[in-house]
């Protein structure tokens, strides 16, 4: 299947989807995630409209933004190590895992602009989960304000991997209510509007519980490896 294909699929799913809840389909961001790609497919995504890409290393990730000349919108998904921050920082325009305040203060040393970061949120409370638990994502937050390169634009999870897609909802359903609660303290620095859920097995769920942001691999661009 061609990437144009998938997307058409995707996106009469995404529609539907927001037809159930009723909610405006543009509300709802593609990030096309190209870890497990090639560069050739990478690029088909770009070309077959896809605005955001998404990746989860350093250094692949800084390489294929080199080969894709930067085109589009970068978005960091993975676990970021502290000390790999300045070599990714001025590629990529959002990052999808803040999650711990070390992580903050190593963005606030390398940026040289406001830097849109989520905060990871682990709502299942799997230990092998990365991410702030639930109840404290608000005080964590909190102590993010000191940081003025930072700009908590949204909350992240990574629902657990689960047979039935179903199950998940649950997951998303609590991390849009941390979002609610992090939205009535009304921080300048942390408007919080934006959500990263839903991946290729459960995005139409995240969509309906209102995923402004889902990441997409295997079910658009698909997994080479
Ligand atoms: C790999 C990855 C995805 C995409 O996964 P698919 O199931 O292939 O869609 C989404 N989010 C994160 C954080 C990932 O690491």
């Amino acid at each position: 299947m061609t990437v144009k294909e998938n997307l058409e699929t995707i996106q009469q799913d995404i529609e539907r989807a927001c037809q159930r809840v009723q909610r405006d389909v543009n509300s709802v961001k593609i990030i096309a995630v190209t870890k497990y790609v090639s560069d050739e497919r990478a690029l088909e995504a770009i070309d077959a409209g896809i605005a955001h890409i998404g990746e989860n290393r350093v250094e692949e990730g800084n390489r294929k933004w080199q080969v894709l000349e930067g085109k589009g919108t970068w978005h960091f998904i993975g676990t970021l190590q502290s000390r790999k921050v300045k070599e990714m920082i001025e590629k990529f325009d959002y990052i999808h895992s803040l999650d711990r305040l070390s992580l903050a203060k190593e963005i606030q040393k390398r940026a040289t602009k406001k830097v849109k970061c989520f905060v990871q949120v682990n709502v299942s409370g799997e230990e092998t989960k990365h991410g702030i638990a639930a109840t404290e994502v608000i005080d964590f937050i909190k102590t993010v304000e000191q940081y003025s390169l930072i700009e908590v634009v949204g909350l992240m999870t990574m629902a657990p991997y689960v047979e039935e897609p179903e199950e998940t909802r649950q997951y998303f359903q609590r991390l849009k209510q941390v979002q609610k609660d992090v939205q009535a303290l009304r921080l300048s620095f942390a408007p919080c509007t934006e959500l990263s859920m839903g991946m290729s097995n459960d995005y139409q769920i995240a969509v309906e519980e209102g995923a402004t942001f889902i990441r997409l691999g295997t079910s658009l661009v698909g997994k080479e490896i």
